[in-house]
């Protein structure tokens, strides 16, 4: 009885509220003439839309915010002088060191005149293929060679010459190619535990693979009427991840890890999906500490959502299908998961075939028709692409067929073998240095250092001047060796323990020392809150990169390098 006429007293007050708000409105307009109430309404309206476009951008506000604060501060005169000075000091460091010739080297900038003989060329090979002084075959290199076993090195060389002009663009005359390709997704499916409906194809590299699916997703996410389509990935994902975005027009939400395990945080994940999220991804393992991420929640996540999973099995890929045989038991990670809808894995890493070629994999059609291009009215025939290129290597993908064919099962598990165990032995000898630390459990090649006791930036400056070259990695300060092939030779692995005991002890001397050189930079890029001036330096080390001016006479253009005949 009482509730009842509390409702009703609720219902009268809410109707006297209404009542005088309609007659407030009414006399505030009593004086307009119609048609500025309909101008005052439409004003409005545009107002509101504005707005809301205003606010809700791919990029937040806050960020937005941000740029805008330090664009004006580099436009103030004192501190942007400042700043614009420091930016060049960084832009000239980077070039002395990346623009490295050999003694009397000058760049080719035209043509030969007369085309070379190949006995001349392959003297001028011998002076590019001898410039780097870092020795990846002594297995000094962290990751970038994945095996380089010269038997292996002769087969592609060849296999690639017998493909050398083929193109899958073209499966009527190369039908050979077609199988081949075909084959390669066939096995890789098979590997990762897909059905019969499971299929992919075969890309460049892992960022193509990657980019690949977040289109695939991204168009399956429009068709189920998703306006702002976002992608929902750990921070530890791989920067695909964010090109695929950024290329595709999408937002990107990156969820924060566990800080113990350095597995992205479920619940946090959880937190981040929204309406417009069209896709989940989690790294086996992922890049910067070798960490595996909890695919069986994530997939039964990403089911109780209806949102696709994408793996990315990129780095590790051909090594974790291969540990239950190699007598290292993982928790679940591919198609056999419910969940799990594609799968991207290089053959060109730990596959062992040249680089260039990877394998995007899907659970089922349904998801690869969306990656899928197709222009059926051009001029030029009805094109119908299944990746970003449209002529491709056929000589890349036969070699990657034959690597594959030459390892075979056995040959993988063998090599797998000894890279896990080298890299669990690494490990366990690296914990025993009590003044540096391993990130999470690291279970399969990745093992990630970092140290609560000095700038662990010093201590890849000491290897470095080891003849080591490892990985360095930001937020939070550390770095990395990824064990491949050439880390399994005899003595090899003794001996990286052995130069981390050392520069751990010298720099234990002198603990809280100023880091110096490459590690200082690393070190002071992670502090500059303005992440555009990051940005920066980077496009100038990019330009760099195609830079064919000699240090010192930057305006005298070289004539090719006929001055030297
Ligand atoms: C290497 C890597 C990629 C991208 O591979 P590319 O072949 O360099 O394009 C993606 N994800 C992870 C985890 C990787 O290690």
């Amino acid at each position: 009885m009482e509730m009842r006429e509390t409702l009703e007293l609720y219902k009268v007050t809410v109707l006297l509220y209404l009542d005088k708000g309609r007659s407030y409105v009414n006399t505030q307009f009593q004086e307009l003439e119609p048609w500025q109430i309909i101008a005052v309404t439409a004003l409005t309206t545009l107002l509101g839309v504005w707005l809301h476009g205003f606010l809700f951008q791919q990029q937040s506000i806050s960020s937005r915010v941000r740029k805008f604060f330090f664009r004006i501060l580099r436009r103030l005169p004192f501190v942007g002088a400042k700043i614009q000075k420091q930016l060049n000091k960084a832009l000239d460091d980077l070039s002395t060191s990346v623009l490295t010739l050999k003694e009397g080297m000058t760049y080719v900038t035209n043509l030969p005149a007369h085309g070379m003989t190949e006995s001349e060329l392959l003297i001028k090979l011998k002076d590019y293929s001898t410039m780097g002084e870092v020795h990846w075959e002594k297995g000094q290199v962290s990751g970038t060679v994945y095996s380089g076993e010269e038997q292996l090195t002769t087969l592609m060389v060849k296999v690639y010459g017998d493909f050398a002009w083929s193109n899958p663009l073209h499966p009527d005359i190369f039908p050979g190619v077609r199988k081949m390709e075909a084959e390669v997704v066939r096995m890789a499916c098979t590997l990762f535990g897909g059905g019969p409906d499971s299929c992919g194809t075969v890309t460049s590299g892992g960022t193509e693979s990657i980019l690949m699916a977040c289109k695939a997703y991204r168009d399956l996410g429009i068709e189920r009427g998703v306006k702002y389509p976002e992608i929902v990935v750990p921070v530890s994902a791989h920067a695909a991840f964010d090109k695929a975005a950024h290329y595709f027009g999408m937002s990107i939400v990156h969820v924060p890890l566990d800080k113990r395990t350095m597995q992205v945080d479920v619940k946090a994940m959880k937190r981040s999906i929204s309406r417009n999220t069209v896709m989940l991804a989690c790294s086996v393992p992922q890049f910067p500490h070798g960490v595996m991420d909890p695919v069986v929640e994530l997939a039964k996540l990403a089911l109780d959502y209806q949102i696709p999973l994408h793996v990315d099995a990129c780095l590790g890929g051909f090594l974790i299908v291969f540990m239950e045989k190699a007598g290292y038991l993982l928790s679940p990670f591919d198609f056999r998961l419910k969940g799990v809808t594609s799968i991207s894995a290089d053959t060109h890493k730990y596959g062992y075939a040249p680089k260039g070629s990877s394998v995007v994999l899907y659970s089922d059609k349904k998801y690869r028709r969306y990656q899928f291009f197709v222009a059926p009215d051009w001029q030029g025939g009805i094109y119908a692409s299944p990746t970003i290129a449209g002529s491709r290597p056929g000589g890349i993908i036969a070699a990657c067929w034959a690597t594959m064919m030459y390892m075979g099962e056995d040959g993988y598990v063998q090599a797998t073998k000894k890279i896990i165990a080298t890299a669990r032995h690494i490990e366990a000898q690296l914990k025993k240095i009590k003044e540096i630390f391993i990130f999470g459990k690291p279970e399969v090649s990745v093992v990630a250092i970092g140290s609560e006791t000095f700038d662990i930036f010093r201590l890849s400056n000491a290897m470095t001047s080891r003849g080591w070259n490892l990985n360095t990695l930001q937020f939070p300060s550390s770095i990395h060796i990824c064990v491949t092939l050439l880390h399994t030779k005899n003595g090899v692995a003794d001996q990286f323990v052995k130069d981390v005991c050392e520069s751990v002890a010298e720099i234990m001397k002198n603990p809280s020392e100023r880091t110096t050189g490459r590690g200082a930079i690393y070190g002071m890029a992670q502090s500059i809150p303005d992440r555009s001036l990051v940005t920066e330096i980077s496009h100038g080390f990019l330009d760099c990169l195609y830079s064919t001016e000699l240090p010192g006479d930057e305006k005298k253009h070289m004539n090719g390098e006929s001055a030297q005949h």
